[in-house]
């Protein structure tokens, strides 16, 4: 149901953006308005989205993919966003890596979604560390970790609730999108976080599903 819904909701939004980009175009001098609109438009896509990802009961296919590409892809997507921010990103990968079973796009949406929420935390610049490797137990081991606001002791329960945000602009539904995407994976997410310290998130994925 909610993902028919979403269905509905994602038409006409589509033309709703076309039609505000030919504003802007004919009219570029009267347009400060236009990328507004255009970029709030995206954002109700990007809502939608995440509640059609929900609603919908998922089959994975499963293919192999290579971690480093999509880790490389996740920080060329949020890479502007975090010079914004003076936010620098070190990468340490403790390889070779085996390819892992996967759907690529959703991982990317996975890492995507930690990432921003790391360069979020860290307004006034700082670093982020992303570690990958190989468990003993034959599972990828991808750490994410910030040294920004934290996350309050009281707090930690309801992160992951639906709609729970503690930023002006946040949905508070890309954690939630994210569980659920590892857990189609049968991985784990868990994170460690110390107020006005930083946050760490780890997550374990199987390299080979069954
Ligand atoms: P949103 O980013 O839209 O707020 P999320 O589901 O991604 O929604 O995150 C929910 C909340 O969890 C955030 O609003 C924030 O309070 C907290 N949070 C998530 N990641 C971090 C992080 N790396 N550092 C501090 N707080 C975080
Ligand atoms: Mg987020």
């Amino acid at each position: 149901m909610a993902a028919a819904i979403g269905h509905e909701i994602r038409n006409p939004l589509s033309s709703l953006k076309g039609f505000t980009q030919l504003q802007q175009e004919r009219y570029p001098n009267t347009n400060d308005f236009y990328p507004i609109m255009i970029q709030e438009i995206d954002r109700i896509n990007s809502i939608v989205n995440d509640l059609m990802y929900l609603g919908k009961p998922k089959v994975i296919e499963f293919e192999k993919a290579s971690i480093e590409e999509i880790i490389a892809y996740t920080l060329s997507i949020t890479q502007q966003q975090a010079e914004r921010q003076s936010v620098t990103v070190e990468t340490i990968i403790e390889g070779p890596l085996s390819p892992i079973d996967c759907d690529d796009k959703q991982l990317k949406q996975v890492f995507i979604n930690l990432l921003k929420n790391a360069i979020e935390a860290m307004p006034k610049g700082g670093k982020i560390k992303i570690q990958v490797k190989v468990s003993k137990e034959r599972k990828m081991l991808i750490s994410i970790e910030d040294e920004g606001c934290g996350i309050a002791e009281e707090n930690i329960l309801n992160i992951g609730e639906p709609f729970y945000t503690t930023k002006k602009d946040g949905t508070g539904l890309g954690l939630m999108v994210t569980n659920q995407i590892i857990k189609d994976h049968k991985g784990e997410l868990s994170i460690h976080s110390r107020l006005e310290k930083g946050t760490k998130v780890e997550v374990e994925l199987p390299i080979n599903q069954k």
